[in-house]
């Protein structure tokens, strides 16, 4: 699901955001997060004629307030709930109407979402607990994914990007980090609940 963004050359972005992208390729290989910071999403978004690409990166604990695979029935449905959410771009993104933006593709990734099964928390640690052979209690990061194509009969009402609604629904999202990418060239920009309407 990254591979088209990925394609996209990071040059112009500040050096911290592209650090922060290698950081995270990285870990994504592995499938184990190690460095992501809570609190802190990311935000891939690009406008490219009436086609529209948001693709939203972030830690678990941001949207569910847990990284761990639910078992309760409470857990299970705060991951349900932020499903539900997540499952609106329209609204959670507060795209306009005036855009009249279709989804066109709808992808997300999680192991809260059942995407990496784990029978049991005891055999997910490769490195660490392999060597000494302890079961220590050991706390993987989990992060979700949200990836959405929009297809948008009158791109030109789109000049801003909102992400209002992202902080009310998540308010443990404390910033993004953006990616922006529109007519106007690429930026990188911080977006926080007080300053979440972005220009594209
Ligand atoms: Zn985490």
């Amino acid at each position: 699901m990254r591979r088209l963004l990925l394609a996209l050359p990071f040059a112009l972005l500040p050096l911290a955001i592209a650090h922060a992208a290698d950081e995270h390729d990285h870990d994504h290989e592995h499938g184990s997060l190690g460095a992501h910071e809570h609190g802190v999403g990311r935000l891939n978004a690009v406008l490219d004629g009436q086609a529209l690409e948001l693709e939203l990166d972030s830690p678990a604990m941001n949207l569910v307030g847990f990284e761990h695979v639910a078992t309760s029935a409470a857990d299970k449905a705060k991951v349900a709930a932020a499903r539900k959410q997540l499952e609106n771009p329209l609204a959670l993104f507060n795209l306009p109407k005036a855009a009249g933006c279709v989804i066109s593709t709808q992808e997300l990734n999680s192991p809260l979402f059942g995407d990496k099964p784990e029978a049991d928390h005891d055999d997910d640690d490769h490195d660490d607990d392999a060597k000494d052979g302890a079961h220590e209690h050991h706390h993987d990061h989990s992060e979700i994914h949200a990836h959405f194509q929009f297809t948008c009969a009158t791109p030109a009402a789109l000049s801003n990007l909102d992400l209002t609604q992202v902080f009310k629904t998540f308010p443990a999202t404390q910033k993004i980090q953006v990616q922006l990418i529109g007519p106007s060239g690429q930026q990188g920009v911080e977006a926080t609940a007080t300053a979440a309407t972005l220009k594209f």
